[in-house]
């Protein structure tokens, strides 16, 4: 699918969280509106794309807007934002991102997420949780490493599988062995590093695939579609073509039975350091 650039300046780069993210962080950052990971198997079931506000009548994964002042607004706004958000949520969390992948492949030219990294480097938040599907996260590694050294930051990459496809979907966006490499990279280097299984999807091997994810990142945060995609009860994901893809190589995984039995056995493996949908979001393990 071809994919729509275009370059757009913002008014607001610091969102204040409600819903599913209030107790993760105080606000989510979106470096771009869109992703262009949307066609591979992340953007299957991504619950982004049932969002009117951010496709407007958009393929999911056919647009990009290129938020060129990030950064100027960043700075901008933030003495205004850390001091609401430590007055009322206790401290200034940024959770990047959300509703987009901060390192999707155009990153690589247009350079937001790097700057809003420099931008953070000299007014940091008190946490920065990084979030993405992609490898590609290494491209920052200095500027992230400096950033831990002035702000707590957990680096969360997802990686939702031992697998790299479900039968009729399209391929991850970024190999599974690389982004298990990127995480021991970041863990080596001393950045707080958490692999997100989100959303859970069928494991060919769990106990080999939770030791690999032991070895490679402090901590996991195990998130099933069904309380996992911003609705009660996975309605969101249910109107997608992935849970018809688990089903077909599991259908108990498509329960939350399936998530308790995941948790149960990646607890087993790494003890205090599982956490679990929300929760696990927000830096709870156990
Ligand atoms: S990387 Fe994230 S925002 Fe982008 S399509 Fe995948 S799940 Fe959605």
């Amino acid at each position: 699918m071809p994919v729509n650039i275009t370059h757009v300046e913002v008014a607001n780069i610091l969102t204040r969280t409600g819903g599913y993210l209030r107790t993760v962080a105080s606000h989510s950052l979106q470096p771009y509106r869109g992703c262009t990971f949307g066609n591979s198997l992340c953007g299957v079931g991504c619950y982004v794309q049932h969002n009117a506000w951010v496709t407007r009548g958009r393929p999911w994964g056919g647009f990009l807007e290129v938020r060129t002042n990030a950064a100027d607004v960043y700075r901008q706004s933030h003495s205004r934002e850390s001091h609401w958000a430590r007055r009322t949520r206790g401290e200034f969390s940024v959770f990047c991102s959300s509703a987009t992948d901060p390192f999707v492949p155009q990153e690589r030219q247009f350079k937001i997420t790097a700057s809003l990294l420099a931008a953070m480097c000299e007014l940091p938040p008190d946490l920065l949780i990084l979030q993405t599907h992609t490898h590609r996260i290494t491209d920052e590694i200095i500027a992230i490493v400096e950033l831990s050294r002035r702000c707590r930051l957990r680096a969360h990459i997802s990686i939702e599988s031992d697998q790299d496809r479900l039968p009729g979907l399209p391929p991850s966006a970024s190999p599974v062995e690389r982004r298990l490499t990127a995480c021991a990279e970041f863990r080596e280097r001393g950045v707080f590093t958490v692999v997100t299984v989100s959303p859970l999807l069928p494991i060919a091997d769990p106990e080999q695939f939770f030791k690999r994810i032991a070895e490679v990142a402090d901590a996991v945060v195990i998130d099933h579609f069904i309380e996992g995609d911003g609705s009660k009860d996975g309605s969101r994901t249910l109107r997608t073509a992935l849970p018809a893809a688990i089903a077909a190589i599991d259908p108990e995984a498509t329960t939350l039975a399936y998530r308790d039995q995941i948790v149960e056995l990646a607890r087993s493996i790494m003890p205090g350091r599982v956490g679990v949908s929300e929760s696990g979001f927000a830096g709870i393990y156990r």
